[in-house]
């Protein structure tokens, strides 16, 4: 098992000689000590990217990047059994998700920006005078890309995917509670043919590594997915050095059902949307607005598919739902369940673990809440678990209200069989995404990202290039 740091196409202890042990969530053993980056790796991996831009790396021809980029796609694709075992260990997903989702997703990704790497191009400007105009397209230059925990693999693909076919050089910071599969991710670049320093992967803590890379005046810009005080964090940090930022940060997603709506296919999905990553998902649909006429009868299918669905290893090819990523996920969804009774909403299921509880692991009941008001703290923060807030709604300006009513935007879905009213909210929504009929679909070609706290940038399709390059203008005198 790879557990050091790779800086400039090597292997490395940390300066400090530090380990962190990465822990399974489903048994609570240590699965292995992974070497723990500091800001003197930071440094290092920094001056290796440095390096490494003006390079073979830069002066290559962007289809070359593109063959290399696409070859760490399919190289992911060979090692995918291995690696959905690793990322189900260190994360808890079951391994249905890791096998079907977040490899061959990951996978995707590194296809269409292998492709998409000879597609940058400038334009040419009809400027006034006897001038000639037009624009490069240029990498941004030392990239560093935090990622959460939550999809290991899949959000550091979504920014190293893009970040290279950019030809920028890269430092990846993984998460802490999920360092394995972003280590696998800088062997299989040296694999596919990436030059030494090109991309270069520190695990280590927010709060040292996280921060030094930030806070790095050599860096020059950062990409984020985290929670979003992280990221009102990073933007003080990046202050200093006027570092370009992209956040992609929390939700509070409305899963939005009308009472003409098909509403098994709605009860299925209501389910998947909340439950999907035990609920560790940003676009989680963790508020369920059900339209009043058909509320009693509606939440009565979604209880009745909640109670069948109990958490269990995620290794087994059956499991529906592994454990939390770790004790203070699992704290942190236990403290919530306490707010929510609290404020008076009524526990329909769940609210706590499971007994007995499958292995040691930290493994939480599907919970599903109703009688929640819309300003209540279960109602507007992010709990990032398997917890589900339902609320009813009247048509109309309440609906609005109701589901633009947090500081998020991340995403959201409408639940109707009319097609005018479904496109009209769809407009009216505050929120990058919004699905129709439909819950949590992505794609490596699709925008992705949020609207208000949720926020900033888009990852994903060709609109990541507006973070991952800058645009120069040239002009020449033709009097
Ligand atoms: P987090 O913000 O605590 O950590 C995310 C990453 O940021 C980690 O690698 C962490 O080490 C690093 N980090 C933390 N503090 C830092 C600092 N001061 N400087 C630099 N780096 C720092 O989030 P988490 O708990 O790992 O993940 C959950 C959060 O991520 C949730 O809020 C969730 O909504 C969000 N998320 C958003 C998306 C999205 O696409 N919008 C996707 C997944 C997760």
């Amino acid at each position: 098992m790879l557990t050091k740091l790779f800086i400039n196409g090597k292997w490395e202890d940390a300066a400090s000689g530090k380990t962190f042990p990465t822990i399974n969530p489903a048994t609570t053993e240590v699965i292995a000590q992974i070497a723990e980056g500091g800001a003197e790796d930071i440094d290092r991996a920094v001056k290796a990217a440095r390096a490494a831009r003006g390079g073979p790396w830069g002066k290559m021809n962007a289809s070359e990047r593109g063959r290399i980029i696409w070859k760490m796609g399919e190289r992911l694709l060979e090692r995918a059994e291995e690696i959905a075992r690793l990322e189900t260990m260190d994360n808890g997903k079951t391994i249905t998700e890791s096998s079907k989702i977040d490899v061959p997703y990951s996978a995707d990704l590194y296809f269409y920006y292998g492709g998409a790497a000879t597609k940058l191009e400038g334009h040419t400007i009809p400027v006034n005078g006897p001038y000639f105009n037009y624009t490069l397209r240029e990498p941004l230059g030392v990239v560093g890309l935090i990622v959460p925990w939550n999809f290991p693999l899949l959000l550091a693909s979504r920014k190293v995917a893009a970040a290279l076919a950019a030809g920028n050089t890269v430092i990846l910071k993984p998460a802490a509670q999920t360092p394995l599969t972003a280590l696998v991710l800088a062997e299989i670049g040296m694999e596919a043919g990436l030059p030494a320093g090109v991309l270069n992967v520190v695990p280590g803590h927010g709060s040292t590594a996280g921060a030094a890379l930030v806070k790095h005046s050599d860096v020059d810009g950062i990409a984020l997915t985290g929670g979003t005080s992280t990221g009102q964090q990073l933007m003080r940090d990046a202050a200093a050095t006027v570092k370009k930022l992209h956040l992609e940060l929390g939700g509070k997603s409305p899963n939005i059902v009308f009472a003409d709506a098909d509403l098994e296919a709605a009860a299925k999905m209501a389910l998947m949307g909340i439950f999907y990553n035990k609920g560790e998902v940003c676009t989680a649909g963790s508020r369920l607005l059900v339209e009043k006429p058909i509320y009693d009868g509606f939440m009565e299918k979604v209880v009745e598919r909640a109670k069948k669905m109990q958490p269990a290893d995620p290794m087994d090819p059956k499991s529906r739902l592994g454990p939390l990523v770790s004790e203070t996920q699992l704290a942190n969804v236990k403290k919530y369940i306490e707010i929510g009774e609290k404020e008076g909403a009524r526990l329909l299921v769940g609210g706590r673990q499971p007994e007995p509880t499958p292995g040691k692991g930290y493994f939480f009941q599907p919970t599903i809440f109703d009688n929640v008001q819309p300003t209540s703290t279960i109602a507007q923060e992010e709990i990032f678990g398997p917890v589900l807030a339902t609320l009813t709604f009247q048509d109309g300006d309440e609906l609005l209200k109701i589901a633009n009513g947090t500081m998020y935007g991340l995403a959201a879905a409408i639940w109707t069989k009319d097609i005018k009213k479904a496109h009209r909210l769809a407009k009216a929504l505050k929120a990058g995404t919004v699905w129709i009929n439909t819950y949590n679909n992505y794609d490596a070609a699709m925008p992705y990202g949020g609207y208000k706290m949720s926020g900033f940038g888009r990852e994903s399709g060709m609109e990541a290039f507006e973070f991952y390059t800058q645009s120069k203008s040239v002009w020449v005198d033709l009097s």
